[in-house]
């Protein structure tokens, strides 16, 4: 597990000076991790200088999208060391995209040590200010130089690290959401349950009409009536005692966070069901005063409380437009266990040593 080759940067970039305009994604550590699929094996396990790669026009990434990806984040943690959040199930996520991809599998143990190896490389670059991290950006393309349409016989699986601020500027904002009526992300049958590129690129349209509103609810592909999830986020709901969240039928990402907010909250003696929910019940529900909450949940803000809901003519005002206390705790909790601050009873955290 060690025969990575490391070649060091000569000219090693200045570092973030200023952590509060760090924004997300906008910047790159000083090296990257390569590895090749050639001949039937992933092979040339390599750490190098960020900087462009060089990929035939006809790869086949530019023309059919094999691409997946992932996303996950290095903390400082409270005592110093860093720290990695359940690492293993990215991976296993990965593969799973891998699967639907006809990408070839990788090896989950191999890829946690890439991660950690280059992670210590560039351990300089990680922020240390409240809620920054380096944000870990795992990808593989098809690099086939050939345009018919086939799986390819040839990927690279690269790593590249970015340090990221502070998702919320000034504590947990509520967010507005809108609730997409025509367009859809995704079918079961379909990708949506791949982390990968082309999903993002069928979101793109509804976003950029949904002005003022900073994300997207999608229902699901058919009925256009259930709640599916929002952008880069899986949603839920506190309805009366329960606290609901679409059920993974294949056209959801199944998100790590989404997982480990339903073990979290199951074991504070929470009801946390995970079902079918139509966007018309959550209308209901919120003229009957039963809707107390909603939140996101994913890597990039962990908990985002959700304030505002439009669906067509229908504006749903949620909690007041502030927070509520179940993603208050939970966003509290989970950074907690990430940051290393307090126990972790479930062993999510992977110390990077
Ligand atoms: C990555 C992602 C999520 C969140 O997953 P986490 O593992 O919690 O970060 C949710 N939805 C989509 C579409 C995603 O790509």
């Amino acid at each position: 597990m060690t025969d990575i080759r490391i070649e060091l940067t000569k000219t090693p970039k200045a570092k973030p000076t200023n952590e509060s305009q760090l924004g997300f994604g906008k910047m790159f550590t000083d090296h990257m991790f390569i590895m090749d699929y050639k001949d039937g094996a992933w092979r040339d396990a390599r750490i190098v200088p960020y900087g462009p790669i060089e990929l035939d026009p006809s790869a086949s990434v530019f023309h059919y999208g094999q691409e997946v990806f992932e996303g996950m984040k290095a903390y400082k943690g409270a005592k110093g060391n860093i720290l990695l959040f359940r690492p293993e199930e990215n991976f296993k996520r990965l593969n799973q995209s891998n699967d639907r991809l006809c990408i070839p599998q990788i090896d989950v143990d191999f890829a946690i040590h890439a991660v950690k190896e280059l992670v210590k490389v560039d351990q300089d670059w990680i922020p240390s200010s409240e809620g920054t991290s380096l944000y870990i950006r795992p990808f593989i393309i098809g690099c086939d130089a050939q345009l018919g349409v086939h799986p390819a016989s040839n990927y690279k699986f690269i790593i590249i690290l970015s340090p990221v601020g502070a998702y919320y500027a000034s504590g947990l904002n509520p967010v507005k959401i809108y609730v997409e009526p025509s367009y859809v992300r995704a079918v079961r049958g379909g990708i949506g349950y791949a982390k990968t590129g082309g999903n993002y690129a069928a979101s793109l349209k509804a976003q950029q009409e949904a002005t003022g509103y900073s994300q997207v609810l999608w229902l699901d592909g058919v009925e256009r009536k259930y709640i599916e999830e929002v952008g880069a986020m899986n949603v839920f709901f506190v309805i009366g005692d329960e606290v609901v969240t679409p059920e993974l039928q294949g056209s959801i990402l199944p998100g790590i966070t989404r997982k480990s907010s339903i073990e979290l909250m199951k074991s504070w003696g929470l009801n946390v069901v995970e079902r079918r929910l139509s966007i018309f019940e959550v209308e209901e529900a919120a003229k009957n005063g039963q809707l107390k909450e909603m939140f996101g949940t994913g890597t990039a803000a962990v908990i985002s409380p959700v304030g505002e809901l439009k669906y067509k003519d229908d504006i749903i005002t949620i909690n007041n437009n502030e927070i509520g206390p179940i993603s208050q705790r939970l966003y509290n909790e989970m950074t907690a266990i990430q940051l290393g601050k307090t126990e972790d009873p479930f062993g999510w955290s992977v110390v990077v040593e």
